[in-house]
This record gives structure tokens, C-alpha cells and sequence, in this order.
């Protein structure tokens, strides 16, 4: 079996400049976690919140901690001091969260607006539609301590690699008609589409950040 360093290796190599690797590290114990930090990774995906904070504490400080999964806003005070990017905002209610706890930790937030792209699964994200309508909300303009970083989507959990395609080129071509609502909180600067399984497509069709765990840490 090829080790954690190795697939990092082979991960990176087929991405192209401009695109980084976020390691998803969900489930994995905090030593394969440190093997992926001494092979250089820096960025790091969790789903869960006080994984993630239990992590944080137990690693070195200059890991970013991206969060991917699902949200709760009752968990959003356990990551706010820390927390990189959040990849999985899929309301206005959880970004007045967001703000809240980031204005409490002098921060501000990057954020990106999770769309749902996988036609025939229910996942969660919002539609272009629900998407537009927040980007356009006078609310959002008062939230001073987060940023609308970008987008993220998951594609069909299919083979059918056309499919799969045109699912990211569809977000592709999402974020860059939002760069019309571009204002102080709204920057579409990271698209984060790419997992273990469609990563290589993902990269082509434009994507900034993958979100790689399985081939690298092995299956969950
Ligand atoms: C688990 C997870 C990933 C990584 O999935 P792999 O197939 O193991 O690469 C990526 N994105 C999200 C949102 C996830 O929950």
C-alpha cells in the first residue's frame, strides 16, 4: 500500500497551478493527520465541528482548518476562532451566526455558498436561485465579519463521467455570472469542487480547491 505521502504525491500531481489540495481528514485519528502534515500539506477538511476543534488543539497552528460538512448554527461559537474557510453555507440564518460569533473573535470569516449541482440526489445546498438571492440581500451587505469567498458543490455520486462534467461546468459558469454581485463582502475568488473519486474532471473544469480524503487517508 502506497503510504499517506505518496498519495499526497500523486494527488498533487495532477492538479494544475492554482488549484490546492484540501486533505479531508474526517474520521481519520490525529497521527495520519500529522503524517499528511509532515509530508507538507497545510489545508485540511473536517465535517464534523468538534472533530475539528479537538484537532485543532491537538496539532500544529499553522494547519488551516477548512470545514465541509453540514452546519448547525448552535456549533458554529466551537470553530469561530479558528476556522479558515467554511465550505458548506447553505442559509442566510447561518451566516448572521457566522457573523456573530466572527465579530466576538475579531475575525472575519470566508465563507462559500454551498450549490446543489447533483441532479437526481437529494444533498444539501441551495439552488442558483436561493444562491442569488442571498448574494443580492441587504442583510448580507450589513454582515461585516464574513466574506462570500466563492462556491462549492458535489457532483452525482456516478460513473457517467459526462454527467459529472457538466455538473462542475454548470457551477463554473454559476460563479463567474455571480462576479456581477461582486461588493466588499462578496469575492468569487474559490470554486470548491473535487473528491477522491471526480477530482481529475473537477480540475479541468476550473476548480480552486479539491476536497481529496479517501485517496488519500484510504476508505472511511
Ligand atoms: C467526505 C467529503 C469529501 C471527501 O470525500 P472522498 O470521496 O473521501 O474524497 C469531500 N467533500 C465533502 C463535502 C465531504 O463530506
Amino acid at each position: 500500500m502506497p503510504s499517506i505521502a505518496e498519495n499526497i504525491a500523486q494527488t498533487e500531481s495532477r492538479l494544475k497551478p492554482g488549484t490546492r489540495l484540501v486533505a479531508v481528514t474526517k474520521t481519520k485519528p490525529v497521527e495520519m493527520l500529522l503524517e499528511a502534515y509532515n509530508a507538507g500539506s497545510r489545508l485540511f477538511g473536517e465535517n464534523k465541528v468538534q472533530e475539528m476543534a479537538a484537532k485543532y488543539e491537538a496539532l500544529p497552528k499553522d494547519i488551516e482548518w477548512h470545514m465541509i460538512g453540514h452546519l448547525q448554527t448552535n456549533k458554529v461559537k466551537y470553530m469561530a476562532p479558528f476556522v479558515s474557510l467554511i465550505h458548506s453555507v447553505d442559509s442566510l440564518k447561518l451566516l448572521k451566526e457566522i457573523n456573530k460569533e466572527a465579530a466576538k473573535n475579531d475575525r472575519v470569516i470566508p465563507c462559500l455558498l454551498q450549490i446543489f449541482i447533483a441532479r437526481e440526489e437529494t444533498k444539501f445546498g441551495l439552488s442558483e436561485e436561493e444562491a442569488a438571492e442571498i448574494l443580492q440581500s441587504e442583510e448580507l451587505q450589513s454582515y461585516k465579519s464574513v466574506i462570500i469567498s466563492g462556491l462549492m458543490g458535489m457532483a452525482s455520486n456516478t460513473d457517467d463521467e459526462t454527467k459529472i462534467r457538466a455538473e462542475f461546468r454548470g457551477l463554473k459558469s454559476l460563479f463567474d455570472s455571480f462576479k456581477q454581485f461582486e461588493s466588499d463582502q462578496i469575492k468569487m475568488q474559490e470554486l470548491s469542487m473535487g473528491m477522491s473519486g471526480d477530482y481529475p474532471i473537477a480540475v479541468e473544469e476550473g476548480s480552486t480547491l479539491v476536497r481529496v480524503g479517501s485517496a488519500i487517508f484510504g476508505s472511511r
